[in-house]
């Protein structure tokens, strides 16, 4: 096997393993791209099939970072550290041990929240370590980001509708939200605010109840979501779900959301939606509302920053649908020429020293 194999293929500057046999901490931090600043990216627990699964996660997911923050205009790097085991027994044991291996670093990686990871557990690194972000607010920490997310993905979708429809007022305009927890709530929320018609679909039925008592609006069950005669399709629950087999069934002439990871395969299921008309805003430009929140908190900026930085999500999306017309290309390449082109010139700023 070639160690530096698939670090190599996708550019990483480095990837650390961690272990402490006594609180049976095994953990992958890998940093990949540092030229805008720090590396800063979430720490997943997951119960792995095996370490190479653990490995290609963590190298995929920092690459994502790196071009979420540069798309957004932060000063910050793509990183993100994977925890393997299994999240029903982990401990202030398994996060300060991790957290001593974030300390050694001296902040070339920042963590923060993901997947099976929480507030407390963000509090127990911080007591190792000040690389951390969204530790609880009296720790100084921002606490839960998905109401500046949810603002964000409030402009993206505005932006759509305006290159859509030369309006960007959602008043009177059909807007489903695919789960309706942490961000999807908040969505609902400023949408409502600003006159549009909801339509609700999760699996949770007490997140819908509490929707619909605050909102009002329609339920649909299941695989109907995708048929939904609306305006914008806004997914804020799963990743995989614009695919193969939902793409046919779409009615909405927008797809703009919260959730990560939201086509199955990036290349063919934005082709897909090209093909058929679909204006797709890429995921990781829409929701980097959470990312401002931390950044925010890691510049000691305060709040309100996070939530007008999140307002800048309406122009650039702008400015991806735009470069993908005149390039000719889908909306995700548009967006990842946009992150690389905004790496590059500031490397050449580097490399000139200035
Ligand atoms: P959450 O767990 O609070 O809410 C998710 C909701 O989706 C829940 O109500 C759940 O019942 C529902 N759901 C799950 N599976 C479903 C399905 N198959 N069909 C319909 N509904 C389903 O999570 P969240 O924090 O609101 O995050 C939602 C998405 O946004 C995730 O993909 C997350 O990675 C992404 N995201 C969140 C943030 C943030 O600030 N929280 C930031 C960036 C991206």
């Amino acid at each position: 096997m070639d160690p530096f194999g698939e670090m190599t293929d996708l550019g990483h500057e480095q990837v650390i393993l961690c272990r402490n046999e006594r609180v049976g901490l095994r953990a992958i931090i890998a940093i990949h791209d540092t030229t805008l600043g720090p590396a800063l990216g979430g720490c997943r627990l997951f119960r792995y099939a095996s370490d190479a699964d653990a490995l290609h996660d963590v190298l995929r997911l920092s690459r994502g970072m790196t071009y979420k923050a540069a798309v957004a205009g932060l000063d910050i790097g793509g990183g993100k550290a994977v925890i393997i085991g299994n999240p029903a027994t982990k401990g202030e044991a398994l996060f300060r041990a991790f957290g001593r291996h974030v300390d050694s670093l001296g902040g070339r990686y920042i963590t923060a929240e993901d997947m099976n990871t929480n507030v407390q557990d963000m509090n127990y690194i911080r007591r190792e370590t000040r690389w951390v972000t969204g530790a609880s607010k009296q720790l100084g920490g921002s606490g839960d980001p998905s109401p500046v997310t949810a603002w964000g993905v409030y402009h993206g979708i505005r932006a759509c509708l305006e290159v859509v429809h030369g309006s960007a007022d959602v008043a009177g305009r059909t807007i489903a939200i695919q789960g309706v927890g942490n961000v999807g709530y908040h969505l609902a929320s400023y949408l409502h605010d600003n006159g549009a018609r909801l339509v609700y679909s999760d699996i949770n039925h007490r997140n819908v109840k509490r929707a619909m008592d605050a909102f009002g609006g329609e339920v649909v069950e299941g695989d109907e979501y995708y048929a939904v005669e609306c305006d914008v399709l806004a997914p804020c629950a799963i990743g995989g779900i614009i695919n193969a087999h939902t793409v046919p069934t779409i009615r909405a002439p927008i797809i703009a959301g919260g959730a990560n990871n939201v086509l199955a395969n990036e290349v063919a299921d934005c082709a897909r939606l090209a093909e058929r008309g679909i204006v797709y805003a890429p995921d990781y430009v829409v929701n980097a509302g959470g990312l401002m929140s931390v950044y925010a908190e890691l510049r000691s900026f305060p709040a309100e920053k996070a939530m007008s930085d999140a307002e800048q999500v309406f122009n650039t999306v702008k400015r991806v649908l735009r470069k993908a017309e005149d390039e000719g290309v889908s909306t995700i390449t548009a967006s990842n020429r946009l992150a690389e082109e905004r790496i590059e010139a500031v490397a050449h700023l580097q490399r000139l020293r200035v």
